[in-house]
């Protein structure tokens, strides 16, 4: 049965293929929402590891593909990146099974516009191909970070990687802003080094295969990095974030939000809050989580934390130490997970320690909300890069975790002049984020020209 559109003409239908980790999955579904209000179709195939759920999309169609991954998140990110590499080998053969049905079925071939991928799933994009659909790429980091992965063969080649210790503040003259060590990082040495070099060359591959690129970012924000991209491929580049502020608010969140520190959020004084998330991976020892609720109890500033159950490496749960619960009673807020970007968009938070995820730097860009950057692993450290010298919205918590430079860092970015004008220039990156969604903001006409581009496939 073919699908018809409201002027009677066929429903095109777009296929999206998220890679399945929480900060891929919520830009995957913010886009399908984006383009079903443009009025596609859309059929979500998805991995059996961390599978999203079908009832929080009652529009969408659903293929879950066999991945044959173990459950629960990576301990480290070098098992990431193998999870990445598994599930490309691993679904291939199911995929095309699957897809090759959904092609057979009447009408249907006709209906499917194209396959939009995470780029980090090549095999998959190349299964698509084969069958005869097109595929357009997202890449749910920053365009900064996509150079990074362009460049990444000739930092190899001149020196720059695998990084030197003694050479981690040299400015990359190549690759500006960046220096050494804000390069993408996965560990250290040479096997993890091959692997780094492997996963970028993937998804460069896959981006530069397909018939567009989609960067969940906005033109104000990286305007120079854009140009480049733009230069250095040879296809569509479609700048349409933030997605979560045009997307059709649609849960796409693997853990269940809590949505009661809004309530207590609306009841703090205005941009008294620090909010604290390390996002859905990033982990830490028991002791640095130890000096950081220390650093938090010491700065005196009431925090709404988001203490994830496997936060600490090693442990079922994330133990706070004795005496902190009495230490901060009154003023502070402890959730398993937020409501992340209504938490960023309440007057409430003055303040984001973040560990720098795209997404969770966009969404504290967008909400105007100055952040303090830990950075672990990835492309975080080339974010924080950005916060705190590109955009001056931030600073950089680096070194040894201990309460003292905690305590310092979170009354700077809270309590000082500098901190008031970093939270200044976040609420000009906001004005700058709502300009780019507005009625023929950049993201607004980069969106129709996706759309256009989808139906002329
Ligand atoms: N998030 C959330 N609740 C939380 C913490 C995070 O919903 O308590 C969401 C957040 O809004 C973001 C995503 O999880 O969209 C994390 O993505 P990010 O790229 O920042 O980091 P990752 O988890 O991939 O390291």
């Amino acid at each position: 049965m073919i699908s018809m559109g409201t002027e009677g003409n066929l429903r095109r239908r777009v296929l999206v293929f998220p890679l399945p980790y929480q900060g891929h999955l919520n830009p995957m579904f913010q886009l399908a929402g984006l383009l079903h209000a443009r009025g596609f179709a859309i059929t979500v195939f998805h991995a059996h590891f961390n599978a999203p759920d079908p009832s929080g999309h009652p529009a969408f169609d659903f293929i879950p593909v066999p991945d044959g991954m173990p459950a629960g998140n990576p301990e480290s990110v070098e098992v990431t990146v193998e999870h990445i590499f598994t599930v490309n080998r691993a679904c291939e053969a199911p995929f095309r099974e699957r897809l090759a049905a959904l092609l057979d079925a009447p009408g249907r071939r006709a209906e499917v516009a194209c396959l939009v991928a995470d780029a980090h799933l090549l095999t998959l994009v190349n299964v698509a191909q084969q069958l005869g659909v097109p595929t357009l790429a997202l890449r749910t980091g920053s365009a900064a970070c996509f150079r990074n992965f362009m460049a990444y063969p000739m930092l190899c080649d001149k020196g720059y990687l695998p990084a030197q210790e003694s050479r981690l503040d040299e400015p990359v003259g190549e690759l500006p802003p960046y220096r050494v060590r804000d390069l993408m990082a996965i560990g250290n040495g040479g096997v993890v080094h091959d692997m780094a070099r492997r996963l970028m060359a993937r998804a460069v591959e896959a981006v530069r295969a397909s018939a567009g690129f989609i960067l969940n970012t906005f033109d104000a924000l990286e305007a120079d990095d854009l140009a480049t991209t733009r230069r250095d491929l040879a296809l569509p580049v479609f700048d349409i974030g933030p997605l979560h502020k045009i997307s059709p608010a649609a849960s796409s969140s693997l853990l269940t939000q809590d949505p009661g520190c809004l309530e207590w959020l609306d009841a703090q004084a205005p941009a008294s809050v620090l909010y604290i998330s390390f996002g859905s991976l990033a982990n830490m020892s028991g002791a640095e989580l130890a000096e950081t609720a220390w650093g938090i109890a010491d700065s005196g500033q009431p925090f709404l934390w988001v203490l994830r159950r496997d936060l600490v490496r090693g442990a079922a749960e994330a133990a706070l130490p004795a005496g902190f619960d009495e230490a901060t009673r009154g003023r502070g807020k402890i959730v398993g997970w937020a409501p992340q970007e209504d938490v960023l968009a309440l007057a409430a938070v003055g303040g984001f320690w973040t560990h720098c995820g795209w997404n969770s730097t966009l969404e504290s860009a967008c909400g105007g909300v100055p952040m303090l950057c830990r950075p672990c692993f990835g492309d975080q450290m080339g974010n924080a890069r950005y916060v705190e010298h590109v955009w001056r919205a931030g600073i950089t918590l680096d070194g040894e975790l201990v309460r003292g430079k905690v305590e310092a860092a979170i009354r700077r970015l809270m309590r000082s002049k500098e901190g008031d004008e970093m939270r200044e220039r976040a609420r000009e990156l906001k004005s700058r984020a709502d300009e780019a969604i507005a009625e023929d903001g950049s993201s607004r006409r980069s969106i129709d020209k996706l759309v256009d581009h989808i139906l002329s496939l």
